[in-house]
């Protein structure tokens, strides 16, 4: 049983996480296209510049994604572009790329 969380937590757990991943592989499967899971605990994908892969802590708060090698864009296109390069580098059979 799930204990009662409040706020933000409580907005993730009602979006269903795990279904939501099931219909997205089915719909992956339907169209014959590969499903590719991120683990995201794991390469911080907000946290992580997509150009250098230099890791940066940030506050949710914020938005923007700045990094020294003059990376600049909003923070979740920064995310998705990780997470892209993650995918892709999985599906090239290539050893995804360590942020540093
Ligand atoms: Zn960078």
């Amino acid at each position: 049983m799930v204990k009662q969380k409040a706020g933000l937590n409580w907005e993730i757990l009602n979006t269903a996480p795990a279904m939501t991943l099931n219909l997205l592989r089915y719909k992956a499967e339907e169209a014959s296209s590969e499903f590719v899971e991120v683990p995201t605990k794991q390469i911080k994908p907000s946290q992580t510049c997509p150009d250098c892969g230099a890791k940066k802590k940030k506050s949710l708060a914020e938005r923007w994604h700045s990094c020294k090698c003059g990376c600049e864009k909003p923070r979740d296109v920064a995310s998705a572009q990780v997470n892209l390069n993650w995918a892709l580098g999985v599906q090239a059979g290539n050893q995804p790329k360590k942020a540093a």
